[in-house]
C-alpha cells in the first residue's frame, strides 16, 4: 500500500513563496519542512504538489497579503480552477484503495492562500505610497484561526464529493501536527 499526501506547492517548492523578510520565522519552518519531507521519504510517503495561487496570480515579485485581500469571487474561482485536476487526481487514487491511502492534505499555516488551521487577516489594501499610516497598517495584520482562500475552497470542493481526510498546516509553533501525519 502506498500513501499519499497533498502538500501546498511550498512544502515542495521554496521558490514560489513571497520574499520574507523575518529571517528567524522563515529558519524555523525551513527546519520543520526539512524534517517533515525527510521523515516522509524515509517511510515512502508520496507527495502530490498542489498548485501556487499566488505565484500563479501575482507572480514572484508580490507583495505580501492577507486573507481579506485574496477573499473575493474571482480568487476563489481561480482557485477553484487549479484545483479540479488535482481534484481528478485524488479520485483516481482513492478508487484504487489496493494500491494507495491519501493520508491527508498539508497546507501552510498563516499563509492567506493555503493556511488551514491558522491564517492571516488584516485592514489592508489602498496605494503604499500616498498613506501616512502604513507602519500601523502593515501592523494591524494578525495570525487568525481558520483556514486561507484556496484551503477553504479544497475543503469545500472535497465535502461536495462527500470526501473526507485529514488537513492540517505546517507550521513551526504546532510541529507535531504535520509531523503526526507520517506516523
Ligand atoms: S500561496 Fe500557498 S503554495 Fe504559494 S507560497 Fe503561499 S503558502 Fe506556499
Amino acid at each position: 500500500m502506498q500513501k499519499i499526501l497533498f502538500v501546498a506547492h511550498c512544502v515542495l517548492n521554496t521558490a514560489s513563496k513571497v520574499v520574507m523578510y523575518n529571517s528567524e520565522e522563515m529558519a524555523a519552518e525551513e527546519a520543520l519542512r526539512r524534517r517533515f519531507l525527510t521523515c516522509a521519504l524515509e517511510k515512502g510517503v508520496q507527495l502530490v504538489q498542489l498548485p501556487c495561487p499566488e505565484f500563479l496570480l501575482y507572480g514572484s515579485r508580490r507583495w505580501g497579503h492577507v486573507s481579506d485581500q485574496f477573499d473575493t469571487p474571482y480568487f476563489r474561482r481561480e482557485c477553484r480552477t487549479m484545483l479540479s485536476d488535482i481534484l481528478l487526481q485524488l479520485k483516481e487514487y482513492r478508487s484504487n484503495n489496493e494500491r494507495f491511502e491519501i493520508i491527508g492534505i498539508i497546507g501552510i499555516d498563516g499563509s492567506p492562500s493555503c493556511g488551514v488551521d491558522y491564517s492571516c487577516v488584516g485592514n489592508w489594501g489602498g496605494n503604499l505610497s500616498d498613506r501616512d499610516d502604513l507602519a500601523e497598517v502593515i501592523a494591524s495584520a494578525r495570525l487568525t484561526k481558520g483556514s486561507g482562500i484556496m484551503m477553504q475552497e479544497l475543503a469545500a470542493m472535497l465535502k461536495e464529493e462527500g470526501i473526507h481526510l485529514p488537513m492540517t498546516g505546517l507550521f513551526a509553533g504546532e510541529p507535531e501536527k504535520v509531523m503526526s501525519l507520517l506516523k
